[in-house]
């Protein structure tokens, strides 16, 4: 605990995805061969003067803001979060300050939201699992959790958790997975997001990089057929199945699959080729995981190559980024960004402040 104490991975973890999210941004609509030409070697790419970031960090400081208010009032519980979170991802709409590309799923889904008489249900997009959902749940993950705590609401959903100040591990998932269906209700949108989420709640508690794999796709086996009734509602009855276990059992099928493609691209690593080319281009949630772990794992213990491996590809550079530095800060935590690239970053203040928040 006090590696973890000391590291400050929430810090870490806040300051690494805006600094991809900031080194991706001119890049995300280039190919590689236009990138390098662009922008030079890719292990010297640097950090854009002034450092912008896009969409994906604004809309994880919207989150984050949405669970600090919902964790002010008290432990979290559906109604808590979705209020709190509604109002941010709406306010992020409606902000002159969101002309950085944002994607459309966000842009649909939050209109409908910011009618209030409407159930978020009705806003999600079902039919979309867009990187949106991924990219800005890393604030789930860091979030202060019980560890050991047994898990809080059933399947059958009447009963809330025991009044507690920390969050256990199925209400993270829940809250992963209700997050990502205020836009994107596609049962593949929330089950990366839940993986992003327990991936950083992994590594910022000192899991080993070598072990990541093997613990997410023993979480994606145990929750495969887990649909979160208690924090999802009816969400599943606006797709196509037949049963809510059927609706999530396919994300989380979809995720297992790109998993396999993250192993499979570990066994022969390639450092100088472009990493979408064996995982995917990261437009899609379950990508967005898979290429962001990929770049993170073939350079754990080097933040900044990872970061710029994650910038440097054909696909949605931005938010490939953004989540490698989510997972690069967990793990190696806030000492890990040279000061000259963290002390000029968009937003930094409010990215300390929630950082020190949940590293405390
Ligand atoms: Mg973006």
């Amino acid at each position: 605990m006090t590696r973890v104490d000391s590291k400050r991975a929430a810090t870490g973890a806040m300051t690494g995805l805006a600094l991809g999210d900031a080194l991706g941004f001119p890049t995300e609509f280039n190919d590689v061969p236009r990138i390098l030409e662009k922008c030079g070697p890719w292990r010297d790419m640097a950090l854009p003067a002034p450092a912008y970031v896009t969409d994906d960090t604004q809309m994880s400081l919207a989150l984050g803001r949405g669970l600090r208010t919902a964790a002010e009032r008290g432990p979290l519980t559906p109604s808590r979060v979705v209020r709190p979170v509604r109002e941010e991802y709406v306010e992020w709409w409606r902000s002159p300050e969101n002309n950085r590309a944002p994607g459309r799923t966000c842009l649909v889904a939050c209109e409908l939201l910011s009618h209030d008489e409407r159930r978020w249900q009705e806003a999600s997009q079902v039919g979309s699992k867009g990187c949106g959902a991924t990219m800005r749940v890393a604030p789930v993950g860091l979030l202060p959790g019980l560890p050991g705590l047994p898990g809080t609401p059933g399947l059958s959903g009447s009963s809330g958790p025991s009044a507690a100040p920390g969050l256990s591990d199925e209400a993270r998932s829940g809250v992963a997975q209700l997050q990502a269906a205020l836009t994107h209700g596609h049962p593949t949108a929330l089950a990366a997001s839940d993986l992003v989420a327990w991936t950083i709640r992994l590594l910022a508690h000192g899991t080993p990089p070598g072990s990541l794999l093997r613990e997410l796709r023993a979480y994606a086996r145990e929750n495969r057929s887990r649909y979160h009734e208690w924090w999802l509602g009816d969400l599943w009855r606006f797709a196509h199945d037949h049963g809510p276990v059927e609706f999530i059992e396919r994300g989380w099928d979809e995720c297992l699959d790109v998993l396999d493609r993250v192993e499979a691209a570990l066994r022969a690593p390639d450092p100088e080729a472009d990493p979408c080319e064996a995982t995917g281009e990261g437009w899609v949630a379950e990508e967005s995981l898979a290429t962001a772990l990929l770049c993170f794992l073939l350079f754990p213990e080097e933040p900044l190559t990872a970061l710029r491996r994650a910038a440097c590809t054909a696909g949605d550079s931005d938010s490939l980024a953004c989540l490698t530095g989510a997972f690069a800060g967990a793990y190696l935590g806030a000492g890990c960004w040279p000061s000259d690239w963290a002390e000029r970053i968009e937003y930094r203040g409010e990215l300390l402040a929630l950082g020190a928040l949940w590293d405390a």
